[in-house]
């Protein structure tokens, strides 16, 4: 499990509606006990224990930590070029402030699917650094001329992608090519590995359209990482067709996923295949002031297949784990993606599920994260909004009142801890 250091000592915390990622309805007047960070008890609140140090949070809401399972946290919006002008050492800072700014829109574990490096978790385990728990693709894996191949027609790089500090891109056309890069990830730490199964949007040289690994190399893949522990494949896949190379060669989990026929949404069924809609970065609006109408109609075309292709898949039973692409767009919105898979057809106790458990179990952590009951980690996230009522308002990240991680408190905005904390 990606570690934070525990806090030490109990904390109490009682009086909340409690929510607690289950897919349960909501508990009200709730106690969560922590000891040394660990959950000890969650459930109704007992009677015969005393208020002395308990933190009443009366009139809130109370949450596991939420998994995002797909970001690129070392990404941020803006001209690439002044980026490239910066030192490395610019770059780290900002990241760190990334992390930070993640934490504490109460996005407690986080999955980087590509740009991060494992320095950062490392980091953050050691406690010299805060930000959320990290699970890392490292790179992604695609063909020449593909998704993650920055290499424009001339043979230049475009100034994104000489940024000091990122990983080198997952270019891969031979199996040989295929087991040296995922042996190297491995090496390096890569907890998952990301392939694109199909092109992408922004890539220099690929269309969506286009193919990406075979399923061969899935295959391949997926046979590496099985010799090592075994590890989840993430595939990148716009396309019908990308969706089943992934599915058929064992990916555990499809990214996007924006054009979905009937039969391969059954053979996600059947595979038990997880969909990360990334809704977010669908439904992000572009300035009209800098694009053109043509690029502008192209983009609500794509939008509308997108959200039928999801709204189809949420009504058939794929599980969905929230992931919200952000690095693409700004960070530190991601509990806007909840109020979008409402959009889709989850409700909204569903949407926070995908949120909290449904993450923590792609990435293989459930038995330690992503509900509030005893045993697990104290990540746990408090708002003042009702999420069953007003889930959109979980946007503002002012709504999150208090962020603990691992028992630790790392945000609290109503100072509800007592001050020797
Ligand atoms: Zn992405």
């Amino acid at each position: 499990m990606p570690h934070v250091p525990p806090a030490s000592g109990v904390v109490r915390l009682v009086g909340a509606t409690l929510i607690d990622g289950t897919g349960c309805p909501p508990l009200a007047d709730s106690e969560v006990e922590l000891v040394d960070g660990v959950i000890a008890y969650a459930g109704q609140r007992r009677a015969a224990q005393s208020l002395d140090g308990a933190i009443d949070l009366t009139g809130t809401f109370l949450m596991p930590g939420f998994v995002d399972a797909h970001v690129h946290l070392s990404m941020v919006p803006g001209d690439p070029e002044t980026q490239r002008s910066r030192f490395v050492e610019e770059h780290v800072l900002e990241t760190a402030s990334v992390l930070r700014t993640t934490l504490l829109a109460g996005v407690t574990t986080a999955r980087d699917l590509d740009g991060l490096t494992p320095g950062y978790r490392d980091a953050i385990a050691r406690g010299s650094a805060v930000g959320p728990r990290l699970h890392l693709a490292i790179s992604m894996l695609s063909p020449t001329g593909g998704h993650a191949d920055p290499v424009r027609p001339n043979g230049s790089l475009p100034a994104w992608a000489v940024r000091p500090g990122m990983p080198a891109p997952g270019v891969v056309d031979t199996d040989d090519d295929i087991i040296r890069t995922v042996r190297e990830l491995m090496r390096m730490g890569a907890d998952a590995i990301k392939v694109s199964t199909s092109g992408g949007v922004g890539s220099p040289t690929d269309d969506p359209a286009d193919a990406g690994l075979p399923v061969e190399h899935v295959r391949l893949v997926a046979r590496l990482t099985a010799e090592r522990g075994g590890r989840p494949i993430t595939a990148h896949a716009l396309t019908d067709a990308a969706v089943r190379v992934a599915v058929l060669g064992g990916a555990a989990s499809i990214e996007h996923g924006y054009d979905l026929s009937d039969d391969t949404i059954d053979l996600m069924l059947q595979h038990g295949t997880v969909l990360v809609p990334t809704l977010s970065t669908l439904l992000r609006t572009l300035d009209p002031a800098t694009t053109s109408p043509a690029a502008l109609a192209d983009r609500e075309a794509r939008q509308r297949r997108g959200l039928d292709s999801v709204r189809r898949a949420v009504a058939a039973g794929v599980p969905v784990a929230l992931g919200t692409d952000a690095g693409v767009h700004p960070h530190g919105r991601n509990l806007a993606e909840l109020a979008r898979l409402v959009e889709v057809g989850l409700d909204p106790l569903a949407a926070i599920r995908a949120g909290t458990l449904g993450g923590a179990r792609l990435l293989g952590l459930d038995t330690e994260l992503g509900t509030v009951e005893a045993g697990k980690q104290g990540d746990l996230v408090v708002t003042v909004v009702d999420p069953l009522q007003n889930i959109g308002d979980l946007a503002d990240v002012s709504a999150v009142r208090m962020v603990l991680q691992a028992g630790r408190v790392v945000k609290d905005l109503d100072s509800r801890m007592p001050a020797a904390r």
